[in-house]
């Protein structure tokens, strides 16, 4: 028996949340007391492979054929259950990426697995019972769930485990899968990169304005102190539907979850439903002008103070820090 971890690659890069579900799922293997497989699909270089060795994995199988040189769902999916069986998989591991969403139910439902979607914690493990936590109502409270099955594929929300460090040195297989013609029914021909700034789903740090910013020609500020954090940029609901920002960046109740290590709220009043969507951050800073804004309830930080003051100092701040 063996834990297999799918590892996602951008561009031949590994993402952070990869390195995370490595360090999760050498844990995983450790507990359960089973070898551990990591799976790479596309081309990605030997150095770069070589990385995965720093997290205590040693087996590394490779695919790397034309026909998944594109992240296709299905084909993805087809060939992971197909490396799980032949390795002898039986929990297998991914991030709970945009990617990953896709994937483990796909997954499971190819292995007959039981699946735990998100979660946050390392699974208890007896026997074939495992039970992995997650949290639901918008972070308000802790779901502990059961996965009784032989097999059992888990994504791990990013940001929720980190990364340990046990460097081994890396051996490379390469996998040449069975991928049928009716997994490649979707084509892609073209991907047009929106941004290039962090994602804001898997980001570290976020910095988030709101109404208090006045307008979208105040967002210069934020984008700067983003940038110096390495962070990604959110709003609020009515800043997107205002039209100031893009849709893409709404986060709450109705826009993207996100759970950073670190959120900073700039000129947000903190609404039920934009905390839905943020509470699961691991820091929380709130820079507001009204100190009864009830963002002040969860923060771990407060800054009461008029944002066009404040941001601009943080910014100096920062840069004298970095320089
Ligand atoms: P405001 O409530 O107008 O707050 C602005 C804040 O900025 C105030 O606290 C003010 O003190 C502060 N401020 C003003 N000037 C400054 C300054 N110069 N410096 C510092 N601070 C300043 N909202 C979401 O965000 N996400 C959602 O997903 C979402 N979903 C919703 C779903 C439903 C069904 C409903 C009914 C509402 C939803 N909302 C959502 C809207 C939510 O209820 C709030 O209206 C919204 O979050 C308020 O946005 P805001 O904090 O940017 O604006």
């Amino acid at each position: 028996m063996s834990v297999l971890v799918y590892i996602e690659n951008v561009e031949g890069t590994f993402k952070k949340s990869a390195f995370e579900a490595v360090s999760y799922a050498k844990a995983v293997a450790d507990l359960a007391g089973q070898d551990i497989i990591a799976l790479s699909i596309g081309q990605v270089e030997e150095s770069e492979l070589n990385k995965i060795g720093t997290y205590g994995v040693s087996n590394v199988v490779t695919v790397n054929t034309d026909q998944l040189g594109q992240f296709v769902n299905q084909a993805y999916a087809s060939v992971i259950a197909e490396v799980a069986k032949s390795k002898n998989a039986s929990t297998v591991i991914l991030s709970n990426t945009f990617s990953g969403k896709g994937l483990a139910p796909r997954i499971a439902a190819k292995l007959s697995a039981a699946l735990g979607a998100a979660a946050t914690a390392l699974p208890t493990v007896d026997g074939n019972k495992w039970q992995i936590k997650r949290t639901v109502f918008s972070s308000k409270a802790i779901a502990t769930e059961e996965l009784s099955a032989d097999k059992r594929v888990i994504s791990l929300s990013p940001n929720a485990f980190e990364v340990k460090e046990n460097p081994v040195s890396v051996s490379v297989e390469n996998f040449q899968p069975n991928v049928a013609g009716s997994d490649l029914s979707t084509v892609i021909k073209d991907i047009v990169r929106a941004t290039d700034k962090v994602s804001l789903p898997e980001a570290e740090i976020v910095v988030s304005a709101g109404r208090g910013l006045k307008g979208p020609e105040n967002w210069g500020m934020v984008e700067e102190l983003a940038e110096i954090l390495g962070a990604a940029t959110a709003c609020s609901k009515p800043v997107s539907d205002a039209g100031w920002r893009p849709h893409s960046e709404h986060v709450g109740q109705t826009g993207i979850a996100v759970s950073p290590n670190l959120y900073i709220a700039i000129g947000i009043s903190g609404a039920i439903q934009h905390l839905a969507g943020v509470s699961a951050s691991k820091t929380i800073v709130v820079i507001n002008k009204d100190p009864e804004a009830p963002f002040f309830k969860v923060a771990d930080y407060g800054i009461v103070g008029d944002a066009f003051e404040v941001i601009p100092q943080l910014i100096e701040a920062f840069k004298a820090y970095k320089n």
